[in-house]
């Protein structure tokens, strides 16, 4: 069982946000924060708290959600874009719901920090 999170209270509707795009499996909207001119976020609507915690039964669903992450990319008018998943606190991830930055829209460093 994961532990509830802000983007568990975004997907029931209870905290607002930038919605972009929505499915049966995931939600997509701008993040708080953003890195870029485009940062979108793309998060499922099963509560995995990160990669590390992704099973077999979970391939399908994590293809859609590249997919997906691609296609907002295209409809943002992107050609160069980043997709990042942070796995663990180290890693920079600060929330536990597994989650796909679309980061794009200015020259992205390489390594990042
Ligand atoms: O990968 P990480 O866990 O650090 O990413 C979490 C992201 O969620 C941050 O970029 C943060 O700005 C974003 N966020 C958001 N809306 C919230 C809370 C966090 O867009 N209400």
């Amino acid at each position: 069982m994961s532990e509830e999170t802000i983007f568990s209270r975004i997907l029931r509707g209870e905290i607002d946000c930038d919605e972009i795009y929505s499915d049966e499996m995931c939600l997509a909207f701008r993040d708080i924060q953003p890195q870029a001119p485009v940062h979108i976020l793309v998060i499922p609507r099963k509560a995995i708290p990160s990669l590390r915690e992704a099973e077999i039964q979970d391939e399908s669903l994590l293809g859609h959600l590249l997919l997906v992450s691609a296609k907002i990319a295209k409809l943002e008018g992107l050609n160069h874009w980043r997709t990042v998943i942070n796995s663990g606190s180290e890693a920079g991830q600060t929330v536990f719901h597994l989650h796909i930055h679309v980061i794009g829209g200015r020259k992205l460093n390489w390594p990042p920090g």
